[in-house]
């Protein structure tokens, strides 16, 4: 007895031991101490300006393109030639199917890969049950309360304009990219990019360039989004999930609903469409989350820190507590959720083709075919057809070792001197996944900082965007170009 107690003992001060070293050895992977002052930027009026003037243009996006309006397109390219006639004197302009336009500036370099900074001229539409929600219209781009209202200043007309104004400063001052630089500005990531960014895409496939890397929106800067940190955090997405529908269809005899059968098409939909639902895909800490933990740890409190050092032996703690959100618990798996149910047309008549899409938000590591099978695998009825819609694979991963994450970070860095920088996994999709064939390295940042009510904001009412968090976002960039070696 007492030498099994000894033999306990021995094991419980071990792993103290280790926990305790391991939790020394987890240093801060900073590279400025995340506890600086927020810097004090001048506003620059005329940039103010130009945003306000941009976000009056309404380049809406509809998932059928051709309700597109193209004299928008047309007119918000005059909007930018007008207003930056130096960025348009210096570097070349190319306009990619009708509605996205290229933006080349050559650098001194041109040994070296170029890199390409994307942002989107489109926005969502406004829902008309909520116009009146809004404080400033939609489209007003009004200057008030210390912001600028407006559809699209935060996505991601905001990033359009804060690259335009930035290179104007800089070819004022006579800079020239170390390497080459392109602009590209995308008209419909969203609705899925198929005639911008994966046309910009084809273009540079056809001429075989391939990149150094590729910054799109993404992750941002906010307090409040990570559980245990109280600072700023900026987000800089180094993977983003997958994505596919599944579309689920049922076909069987219907009828009069005063003689059912035992059995209807719908009920075998329902429960398909159940049986994925209490079947989930299991928890895990993928490769891009795993190195999220190891930049945030550090920066918590203790014990937190100590958890977050010995994911070895706290993994189950750590995903459990990740669960208790929809953020969190969609870091750690492939999601499914169904979105859209086409069943029936009267109530007295039982319905003979049904069908429902399930989307699922596939995981780094995963594939989409993975997906497929397990869904069949889980519904196993061979009366329900399963058909893939819009998929796209998880993207590959751009870790923290590389060039154009180490180059993000010391911007960020620089920039947002009191927030701490981390890599992390995108949950949402961005026109990024256009451009997986031409570069290995694709980073998804909106360099811009949010209160949460702000990132509830997006595709949502009173967008809005900070005077002075829009000159750190023009700063932002600024200062990437200046890096860029
Ligand atoms: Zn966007």
């Amino acid at each position: 007895m007492k030498k099994i107690l000894l033999g306990l003992l021995v094991v419980v001060v071990a792993l103290v031991a280790v926990v305790v070293i391991k939790t020394k050895g987890f240093k801060s992977k900073q590279i400025v101490a995340a506890d600086g002052k927020r810097k004090d930027v001048a506003i620059d009026s005329a940039a103010v300006a130009h945003l306000s003037d941009a976000i009056k243009m309404r380049t809406i996006s509809y998932d059928d393109t051709a309700m597109m309006v193209q004299a928008t397109y047309d007119s918000f390219f005059t909007f930018l030639k007008t207003t930056y006639p130096l960025v348009f004197e210096k570097l070349g302009d190319t306009i990619i199917n009708q509605r996205s336009m290229l933006l080349t500036w050559n650098g001194k370099n041109t040994t070296s890969k170029p890199v390409i900074y994307y942002a989107h001229l489109d926005v969502v539409p406004i829902e008309e049950t909520t116009l009146k929600e809004w404080k400033h219209d939609a489209f007003s781009g009004d200057v008030a309360e210390g912001y600028i209202w407006g559809r699209g200043t935060l996505d991601d007309k905001g990033a359009v304009i804060s690259l335009m104004e930035a290179a104007n400063k800089l070819l004022a001052k006579g800079f020239t990219p170390e390497r080459t630089v392109y602009f590209a500005f995308g008209s419909d990531e969203e609705a899925g990019g198929m005639q911008g960014a994966a046309k910009v895409a084809e273009y540079f496939k056809a001429q075989g360039t391939k990149f150094e890397f590729y910054i799109d929106e993404g992750g941002l800067v906010s307090t409040g989004l990570v559980p245990n940190i109280e600072r700023p955090v900026a987000l800089i997405g180094t993977a983003e999930k997958g994505y596919i529908t599944l579309e689920l269809s049922v076909n069987m005899p219907g009828g009069h609903s005063s003689r059912p059968p035992r059995e209807t098409a719908m009920d075998v939909l329902v429960a398909a469409v159940k049986k994925l639902h209490d079947n989930p895909d299991q928890h895990t800490i993928s490769e891009p989350v795993d190195e999220f933990l190891q930049y945030v740890g550090p920066e918590m409190k203790s014990p937190f820190n100590a958890v977050f050092a010995n994911r070895w032996l706290f993994k189950p703690l750590i995903m459990k507590e990740y669960e208790k959100s929809a953020e969190g618990y969609a870091l750690l798996r492939t999601t499914e959720v169904a979105t859209v149910f086409n069943a029936g047309v009267k109530e007295n008549l039982i319905p003979t083709q049904v069908s429902a899409k399930v989307n699922y938000r596939v995981l780094t590591g995963q594939t989409t075919k993975d997906v497929i099978q397990n869904a069949k695998d889980i519904i196993e009825d061979p009366r329900v057809i399963v058909t893939p819609r819009e998929v796209s694979e998880p993207s590959k991963h751009s870790n923290s070792s590389t060039y154009g994450f180490q180059l993000l970070q010391k911007t960020a860095a620089e920039v947002f001197p009191d927030a701490i920088v981390t890599p992390f996994l995108m949950i949402g999709s961005t026109d990024s996944k256009h451009f997986q064939d031409i570069t290995e390295n694709t980073y998804r940042f909106l360099p811009v900082r949010m209160e949460p009510e702000q990132v509830r904001s997006i595709h949502g009412i009173n967008e809005k965007v900070g005077v002075k968090d829009y000159m750190e976002t023009i700063s932002f960039f600024e200062v990437m170009l200046t890096n860029l070696k």
